[in-house]
């Protein structure tokens, strides 16, 4: 793969250079080519310039760096998944409870005259609750406990 649209030879003279080892053709075809003779100032500077640079003490551990990548990569992908899952839980709280409102809302007279002695006259004169009412209720009380049940899978 050819590298930039310069001279052909830039690569030679450059890996000439890292080596230290340059035959004499080389050498002149690099003092009297521009490309060549600039690639090899910028070479020379560089090699200035990381030999000027302080490194640090302590370099972190690789592994540990990738491992974190990793970490972080995944737990990126794994909120991108999870949205859509935790706006649905959202949806099916708000329409467990809002089954919950109109449950109650429809049943408020009933609830509203509870007391001791209707409960205790019903259980001991046995209750008449409408089909009706009873598997609403017990629909909705299903469907709150495997809205919340799921809820607390999914956040583990
Ligand atoms: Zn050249």
């Amino acid at each position: 793969m050819k590298r930039n649209d310069g001279c052909d030879l830039e690569s030679q003279v450059l890996q000439s250079l890292r080596t230290g080892r340059i035959d004499r053709e080389l050498k002149e075809h690099a003092q009297s080519c521009g490309d060549c003779s600039e690639a090899a100032k910028v070479n020379v500077w560089m090699n200035h310039l990381a030999a000027a640079t302080p490194r640090p003490d302590s370099v972190p551990d690789p592994r540990i760096l990738r491992l974190k990548a990793e970490l972080f990569g995944t737990t990126q992908a794994a909120q991108s998944v999870l949205q859509p899952i935790r706006l649905l839980q959202r949806v099916a709280f708000a329409v467990v409870a809002l089954c919950w409102a109109a449950l109650i809302a429809w049943k408020w007279e009933v609830l509203t005259n509870i007391s001791l002695e209707s409960a205790l006259a019903g259980i001991l004169g046995g209750v008449s609750i409408s089909s009706a009412s009873f598997t609403v209720f017990l629909g909705l009380a299903t469907a709150t406990v495997l809205v919340t049940v799921h809820t607390a899978l999914a956040g583990e």
